[in-house]
């Protein structure tokens, strides 16, 4: 029986870009340009990896987002993912991690999975978290954080490299896995690859398609709450200590008064 591997792929704000709030303390979305993240390439990475080395396999990338965030499915189509599946919503604006999970979760058991990918991270909330809630919410084992992983005989196997230790994790298949960035770069889209992106598959769903409650997502029906959020304020030229002798004296007073020593 075909491998069925779904990819969770977020589409984020370029960090390069000019980044604002909006009214309601939300990341303005219509007003950057977004991405792929990148620590989700390297999930897509991987999850073509297994595909190739498994008998029968089918990669689906899934995305949570706005309408733009079909970007970030084409970007992983045109890596050799097979079809693609976008959630998007009106009422999913300012869903949080929690309500994200939810919405992933209903996504993936809809799509039909055996193992689920994610990146270690998102490159914009960065908080991580979203494997293990997803986990947690389907019911199945989750193996996160690896930089080494293969599937062989209805099982995942992978190596978490820690501070301390180095694990080897394996996990009954159905699972959900994230990868790390030390996992292997990811490959380059083909122009072979880019032109048949653009036949593949892109299924869309809303929240009735889920099932899904308006009033169990966005603003609303989050955990959490931003109370209030303010722009980082431009930086201010340093300090430049110039040696006339008396450097090295200045440059141990100036740590001192910043309290690094
Ligand atoms: C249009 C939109 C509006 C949002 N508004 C808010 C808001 O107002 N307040 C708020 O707290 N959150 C909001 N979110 C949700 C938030 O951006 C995150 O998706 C969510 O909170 C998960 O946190 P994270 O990004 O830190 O994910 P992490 O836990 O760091 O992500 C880990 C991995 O989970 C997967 N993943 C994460 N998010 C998605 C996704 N959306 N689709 C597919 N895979 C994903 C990826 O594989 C990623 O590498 C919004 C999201 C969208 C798309």
């Amino acid at each position: 029986m075909s491998l069925r591997i779904v990819v969770c792929v977020k589409y984020v704000p370029d960090a390069t870009g000019d980044r604002h709030f909006a009214d309601d303390l939300t990341v303005d979305r219509e007003d950057v340009d977004g991405l792929l993240s990148e620590l989700d390439e390297y999930a897509v990475e991987q999850a073509l990896q297994i595909a190739e080395n498994a008998d029968d396999a089918e990669v689906t990338v899934l995305t949570v987002g706005p309408e733009d965030a079909k970007d970030a499915l084409r970007k992983a189509l045109s890596m050799g993912a097979d079809k693609a599946v976008h959630v998007e919503d009106d009422d999913l604006h300012g869903t949080d991690a929690i309500g994200t999970s939810l919405v992933l979760a209903k996504a993936v058991e809809k799509t039909g999975y055996d193992l689920v990918v994610c990146g270690m991270a998102s490159t914009d909330g960065t908080m991580g978290v979203l494997p293990a809630l997803l986990s947690e919410r389907l019911g199945v084992p989750q193996a996160t954080l690896l930089s080494e992983i293969s599937v062989e005989d209805g099982k995942v196997t992978g190596r978490r490299d820690g501070d301390a230790a180095t694990e080897q994790l394996q996990a009954a298949l159905p699972a959900v896995v994230s990868v790390t960035d030390q996992s292997g770069e990811a490959r380059y889209p083909s122009f072979k690859g880019i032109m048949a992106a653009k036949k593949k598959p892109v299924q869309s769903l809303d929240l009735d398609d889920l099932d899904i409650d308006a009033d169990e997502v966005g603003l609303e029906g989050s955990w959490t709450k931003v109370d209030d959020a303010a722009e980082r304020p431009a930086r201010t030229a340093g300090t430049i200590v110039k040696d006339e002798g008396e450097g090295a004296k200045q440059l141990a007073e100036f740590l001192a008064g910043q309290k690094f020593i």
